[in-house]
């Protein structure tokens, strides 16, 4: 089985230029230059023009002092006509248009604007909540051109976490899909099931162990199919997407968690979906996409909660 090779919050084609990171005079430079485009991003969301276009702006059009925001920016990339950097602390003000989610949106970006807005919110959220040595409390100092924060009491150095959480399309044997819907979301809305992985854990115990947790079902460890991950920072996951088999079908969900889970055979999901009696993950959800998967099909945006 071929990953699924399209998830678009996983696209990037724009070389990250990790090795000018530290090179001061380089990145001022950069900071100079009138071909450099800036990307500002506030709590996690990213500017866009009305036909969700990412609005990138030269330095020249942030009105605040550039000594004031260097301390905030990250490097994103380069490529032949631009140096990309994002603001990322809510320094810096700008009339857009509108704020939105790269949850949201994610899917009708370019590759080049998704895979350099979500290191942007990644890096965001993690300056945000990691401001402070966890070994000594020192407030830390960027470094890396946003890419790492150093103490200077014990000269530790920190770098931005990703938290791994496992998600599974689940089949039985007669090819239904096993979908879950969570106690706040609204009726109809399911999505596969998925969850994080604990300390000291494997991708594939995890999958097995919140499959068991969440719906009560007991998936073949030895099945499962790794179809391919995606970023997801809000905050800080990697989505990694499986297709696992059923060993049993009997449910009993985890009533602090679920409000339902169920087995769809394609027939019942496409009759459910038309009726929008099911709705299904947006488009840039990796859920979304083995969920198609698992259909055969392209699945219809209408068919989605917006
Ligand atoms: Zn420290």
């Amino acid at each position: 089985m071929k990953l699924i090779s399209d998830l678009p919050l996983a696209r990037f084609d724009t070389d990250r230029a990790a090795g000018m990171r530290s090179n001061a005079n380089w990145l001022t430079d950069a900071w100079a230059s009138d071909s450099t485009r800036i990307l500002v991003v506030q709590e996690g969301n990213v500017p866009v023009t009305d036909d969700v276009s990412l609005i990138w702006v030269k330095p020249s059009a942030i009105s605040e002092p550039l000594e004031q925001v260097r301390d905030s920016a990250v490097l994103l990339g380069v490529d032949t006509d631009h140096t990309y950097i994002a603001l990322v602390n809510d320094v810096a003000s700008l009339d857009a248009i509108s704020w939105l989610s790269l949850r949201g949106i994610g899917s009708q970006l370019s590759s080049r604007d998704v895979g350099l807005a979500i290191a942007a919110v990644a890096l965001n959220s993690w300056h945000a909540t990691h401001k402070y040595c966890p070994r000594c409390g020192t407030a830390t100092l960027v470094v890396q051109a946003g890419w790492a924060r150093h103490c200077p009491t014990d000269n530790s150095e920190h770098y931005p976490r990703t938290e791994p959480a496992m998600i599974a399309a689940v089949n039985d044997d007669k090819d239904r899909i096993l979908l879950g819907r969570r106690n706040e979301w609204q009726p109809g809305w399911f999505s596969t099931l998925a969850g994080f992985v604990e300390a000291g854990e494997s991708a594939e115990a995890c999958v097995v162990r919140e499959v068991f947790e969440e719906a009560g079902v007991h998936v073949d460890p030895s099945s499962l199919i790794y179809l391919g991950s995606q970023p997801w920072p809000f905050p800080a996951s990697l989505m990694l997407g499986y297709r696992a088999t059923a060993v049993s079908t009997e449910l009993a969900r985890e009533e602090a968690e679920m409000a339902e889970v169920r087995w769809f055979s394609k027939e019942e999901f496409e009759a459910a979906c038309i009726k929008q009696e099911l709705r299904l993950p947006n488009d840039s959800t990796i859920a979304f996409h083995l969920i198609q998967h698992w259909y055969g099909k392209p699945i219809p945006t209408e068919w989605t909660r917006k």
